[in-house]
């Protein structure tokens, strides 16, 4: 996929807008956290601890995915480690199977030519596979056909001195139309979409000097293939 430089314009603003928007947003959490560790007492006293543990969790979470997000739009280096791609993607699967199996998708993972090894963000990288999975699974929810399983395929396969890492789908697919708007931040055809999932994880890719290219086809299902250069010194 060739970025335009208005795609690179728009990338750039999108992250000053977005740094500037976390850590806005970071204070008033730090602030909630704050209060409702002081109110826990109490709630332990009515018998509600479980909503404090809730509230704690989740605004780490909220915390956690801003901390990523400002990583991933800040044009810094990546943190790299060097991981094996099986390990790799072994994790991906498994932080993505409940959430499958809920949603009565299956997930089929398959490594080809034998140990591969990258050195990359990992966080970074998870990221981006969980995003494009998470993507899958919303595309396979949109299918209502009564007979059909939505099937994930999570692939690696050695092409020269990269390792193509593809997720395929057989969700609602796309046209060619919405396939060109893709990466553009806030792209989204979801309710409750940001449409940066897909620009952040174009730019963590470029960053790592790999690639990301898809093809989908409308009614049929979709691919997503990256490409991430394979360290070539098998030496951990
Ligand atoms: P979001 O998921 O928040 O909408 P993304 O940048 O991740 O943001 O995706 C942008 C859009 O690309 C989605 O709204 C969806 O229309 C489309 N899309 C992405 N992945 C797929 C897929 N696997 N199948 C069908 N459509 C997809």
């Amino acid at each position: 996929i060739e970025q335009t430089a208005y795609q690179n314009d728009k990338l750039a603003m999108l992250g000053k807008i977005s740094a500037a928007i976390a850590h806005e947003i970071r204070n008033p959490l730090t602030a909630i956290r704050g209060f409702i560790q002081l109110l826990r007492p109490h709630l332990i006293q009515l018998g509600r601890d479980e909503y404090a543990r809730i509230i704690l969790t989740e605004i780490d979470r909220a915390n956690d995915i801003i901390h990523e997000f400002l990583n991933s739009s800040k044009p810094s280096a990546p943190q790299k480690s060097v991981i094996s791609v099986s390990s790799l993607l072994k994790e991906v699967v498994l932080l993505t199977e409940s959430e499958a199996l809920m949603k009565g998708c299956e997930i089929h993972l398959q490594v080809m030519d034998g140990e591969m090894y990258v050195s990359i963000d990992v966080k970074q990288i998870k990221q981006v596979l969980l995003n494009i999975i998470k993507n899958a699974m919303d595309a396979i929810e949109e299918v209502s056909d009564a007979e059909y399983t939505g099937t994930i395929h999570l692939d690696a396969k050695l092409v020269d001195k990269y390792v193509h890492i593809s997720i395929q789908d057989n969700g609602n697919g796309m046209d060619k139309g919405l396939l060109s708007r893709l990466f553009d931040p806030f792209f989204t055809t979801k309710e409750k979409g940001t449409g940066l999932g897909l620009s952040v994880s174009y730019r963590i890719i470029r960053n790592h000097k790999g690639n990301i290219s898809v093809d989908s086809m409308k009614g049929i299902g979709t691919v997503f293939v990256i490409a991430l250069p394979i360290v070539s010194n098998k030496v951990i």
